[in-house]
Formats: structure tokens, sequence, C-alpha cells
């Protein structure tokens, strides 16, 4: 299995390869040159354990990987950092199937991936005769930076130095990243926004001379973005082992439809549901849900994508996004892999913010489904779930069930199907807004104090990872001017 650029320019490359390489060097995403097939039905998979399945899963499309390899990479990646033996279980409440992907380290479902993209990343690095070590730098807004550090904490081979805006993230985003663990992790607080620090590390990524002295010291930056294949892959195994499991509870019958709900930001994880069906999942509708920036919403209606409009902030900070990256990927399929018909509209999406898709195009979108919620939507749907359900989510998991409501009460005869919605954060997560959604008063508490509150109230467990955060010493203090970066750097990295 070879791995294509969406651009069409730059060579193919293996899996492994493009795991390296992360963005192609013609801008483009890498992706598969076929799908492949699941190599069992799912009914054979019923009893298997996590791992086992999402082994079968990343198989077929990391051919140049052994499967001694892939397994280590799965053995080390869902392990006790989860606080669940079953990794992603389903919560059947209110009529919907909640898919919690959010038991790993950082509460949150990046964890998914970022877990298992570091052992990938240097196995890949090894089958590729690399001997550098690989050194991740990358910004933050406060929440990829912790879980891209949580998965690359002692992972022996590599080392991730995090640059975050020392004003601009929340306290206890602050404490998360400050006290994170592993000898090869470093944490710098940035004197600016988090414009200034993507645009410090993005400056340290072009200057050559930099990246040559760091070379010479057996260094080798990389980054651990979104749009890496080897963070996708992982993505495709939960949609397979949620239909294995539905179909262990009787709540399907082998080769029954399922329709899949995604609260959507950059596009990663409900496109990870579309390769699953491109696999042979047998999977219905696949609902995209917004929150009020809903460039993508509008583009499902009418085949326009335009970025151009006000920033809104929500509730739903992770879903913040204009330019959602992955759809590319869907983009080079629905224009059956042409990759001019992908150049022409990326270009006009960087030059005007702007692109349109053709109507044969949009023909080749019918199993997808954009839905949006409005703020106000969300606090009354985490209130409802609570109150009808006992149940408590977190806001980008209310957007995706507000979405399934609205699709379910749009095509009642689809309710005859399971409907999973990908729930994303732990309510603990975003305590504050799951606190005002339910009326709990916590004005005036700090977010530890928060959760408290909210647990004592609706009788939920404090994960692990909250509790850590509360007792952990604090093992980070580099802060640095905009200015200072690159020094930093060389800094950490003993040049
Ligand atoms: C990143 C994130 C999302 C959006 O996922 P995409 O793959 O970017 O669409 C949704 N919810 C949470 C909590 C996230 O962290």
């Amino acid at each position: 299995m070879n791995y294509v650029s969406t651009r069409g320019i730059a060579p193919s490359l293996t899996a492994s390869q493009a795991i390296l390489q992360g963005l192609a060097p013609d801008g483009g995403l890498y992706v598969p040159e076929e799908f492949p097939t699941l190599p069992c039905a799912p009914e054979e998979m019923k009893g298997l354990p996590y791992q086992e399945i999402a082994c079968r899963v990343m198989a077929p499309f990391l051919t140049d990987y052994t499967e001694e390899e892939l397994r280590g990479c799965i053995d080390r990646a869902y392990d006790a950092k989860f606080d669940t033996p079953a990794i992603a279980p389903l919560a059947a409440r209110g009529g919907l199937v909640y898919l919690e992907l959010w038991h790993g380290a950082t509460i949150a479902f990046k964890d998914m991936a970022l877990s298992i993209l570091p052992h990938l990343m240097v196995t890949a690095a090894r089958k590729n005769g690399v001997t550098d070590e690989i050194c991740i730098l990358t910004a933050t807004s406060g929440d990829t930076g912790k879980a891209a550090m949580a998965g690359f904490a002692d992972v022996p081979g590599t080392r991730i130095i995090v640059f975050y805006p020392k004003d601009g993230v929340s306290a206890f985003q602050e404490r998360q990243m400050r006290t994170q663990k592993g000898e090869n992790t470093a944490v710098v607080g940035v004197d600016g926004n988090f414009d200034d620090c993507q645009t410090g590390v993005k400056k340290m990524f072009g200057d050559e001379a930099f990246r040559e002295a760091v070379g010479k010291a057996g260094i080798r930056f990389s980054s651990a973005n979104s749009i890496n294949i080897g963070r996708l892959v992982p993505q495709v195994a939960y949609y397979v082992a949620a239909y294995v499991r539905l179909l262990e509870e009787g709540m399907l019958q082998a080769g029954e439809p399922m329709n899949v709900t995604v609260p959507t930001g950059n596009f990663g994880n409900i496109l990870a549901a579309y390769y699953a069906k491109r696999m042979g999942l047998p999977i219905g509708r696949l609902v995209c849900a917004s929150n009020e920036n809903k460039v993508l919403f509008d583009f499902f209606r009418t085949g326009e994508y335009d970025r151009n409009r006000p920033f809104v902030l929500t509730t739903s900070p992770s879903m913040d996004i204009l330019i959602s990256s992955n759809l590319e990927r869907l983009i080079y399929e629905i224009a059956g892999r042409d990759a001019a018909a992908v150049r022409e509209r990326m270009a006009e999406l960087s030059a005007t913010g702007v692109y349109t898709i053709t109507e044969e195009m949009a023909d080749k979108l019918a199993d997808f489904f954009g839905e949006t919620a409005t703020e106000e939507e969300v606090l009354a749907q985490i209130g409802r779930v609570y109150d009808e359900a006992g149940y408590v989510i977190d806001p980008h998991t209310a957007v995706g069930s507000v979405g399934a409501c609205k699709f379910l009460a749009a095509f009642p005869e689809e309710a005859e199907a399971p409907m999973l919605v990908a729930s994303t954060a732990s309510p603990c997560k975003f305590a504050q807004a799951v606190c005002e959604a339910l009326v709990i008063d916590a004005d005036g508490l700090d977010d530890l104090a928060r959760i408290d509150k909210m647990a004592e109230v609706t009788g939920i467990a404090i994960p692990a990872a909250v509790e850590e955060v509360r007792t952990a010493p604090i093992r980070h203090s580099r802060f640095c001017a905009v200015e200072e970066m690159k020094q930093t750097v060389a800094a950490i990295l003993g040049l």
C-alpha cells in the first residue's frame, strides 16, 4: 500500500515514509492509493479486545510495518494510560449511543491518535534508516500540546518541545502542561499570543541553517499535527470496534447499518468514519456537526466552502476552526481522485477564502449530512441529556448530540439504525460550561474546585488525569520572549 499526495505532484511513499514526512512537499495530504477492505467481517471480531481490532483495521493501511511492529505500537499506546480496558467504551443514553473517546491521558479524543503516533514514528524512523532523534516542535493554544506531550513522554528516540502563550491558556491547562512528566519533554511559556508561538515554530522549521546545526547534533525536527496519516489511520479503528460492540450488545445484527454523528473541527475524526465506511463497515449516514463556526454545515448544504466570516469563540473551542484541513482528503475522493481539481480549489481557498464543488462532486456526498448547534442549543442539550438520561456530556459532545437529534427529527425513518455519537471530551475538561448548563453554582471557584462541585452534584467519577494535575509537582518553569524561541530550543537541546 502506497500513499499519494492529494495535490498529485509529490512522489508516492510507503506508509512509514508518509508518517515521517507529515505534510507532502507539494502542500498536499497523503492518502492511501486505494481503500483496503476489512480483513474480516465485523461479526468475526466479536469478543476481541480493542487492541486486536485496532491491529486488524490498521494492518492493511500500514503494510510496510510487520505485524510484530504494529502490535508493539498498539500495545504501548492503548495500555494503562487509559482508565478503562475497553479503551473506547459505548454509553447508550437517551436514544443515542455515545462512543467515549476520552479515557486517555488528557481526557479528550486526541489521545486516541497521539498515544500511538510516537510509536509509529519511531518505528518508521528505524525502518527507513533514520538514526536521528526525532524532536517534535509544537505551538499550542492549550490542549493539543499537552496531548502530544503525554504521547511522546519517555518514548525512546524522541523529544518534544511545546510553546504556549503564557497568558493565553487557562490556569488548569497551564498546570496540566507544567506538571508533565518525561525526561524528554520541555514546556515553554512565551510572552506573546498563540499566533506568535505558531509563527515562531514555523520559522524554526523553515530555518535551513538552524536545521542543519540541529542535524549535526543528530536531531531532526518533526511535527505531530492532525494531517499526519499516522493520526488518521488509528482513528478508523474505533469506529470498527464500536460496530463490533453493538453486535455484541445485540443492538445490531450482522450487516445492518449504524449511523454516525461527529462533532467536527478539522475534519479528522469524521473522515476516519468515512474511511471505515469505504473499508466496508456498514455505516449509513455520516452527520457532520458544527458549532457556530458552521463553515462545514454551509458547505454540505450549498457546495460552497467559504471561510470569509467572523470567527466565533464558543464553549467548544477545539471546534472553533474556519479551515478544516482534512476536508481536502474528502475533496480528493469526490473529485474522482483528480489532483488537479484539488489543487485548483486549494489555490482558490488560499487566494479568496472560497471554493465550490461541481454537481457531480456533490452527488458523491449523499451519505454526508451537515448539522449545526448554537451556543444556546448546546447548553440546553447538556441539561436535557442529564435530566432525561442521567448522563453528563461536555460541550463538544453536546454539539454532536444536538446534530444527531436534529438529523433524526428530519429523517425519523433513520431511527431504526443505532446512532453513534462521537463523545470527544470528558465533561471534567469543560466543567465551567457544564456547570452553567446544569445550573450548578460554581462562581468564584477555580477549575479543580469546579470539577469537584460538578462531580459532587452529578455523581460522576473524577478521572485520574484530573487528580494527577492536582497533586503532581511543577516540573517546567521556562519562559521566553517571542524573539528568544530559537535560542530556547538550542538551550534545551544542549547545542
Ligand atoms: C479536536 C477536537 C474535536 C474536533 O475533531 P476534528 O478531528 O478536528 O474534527 C472535537 N472535540 C474535541 C474535544 C477535540 O479536541
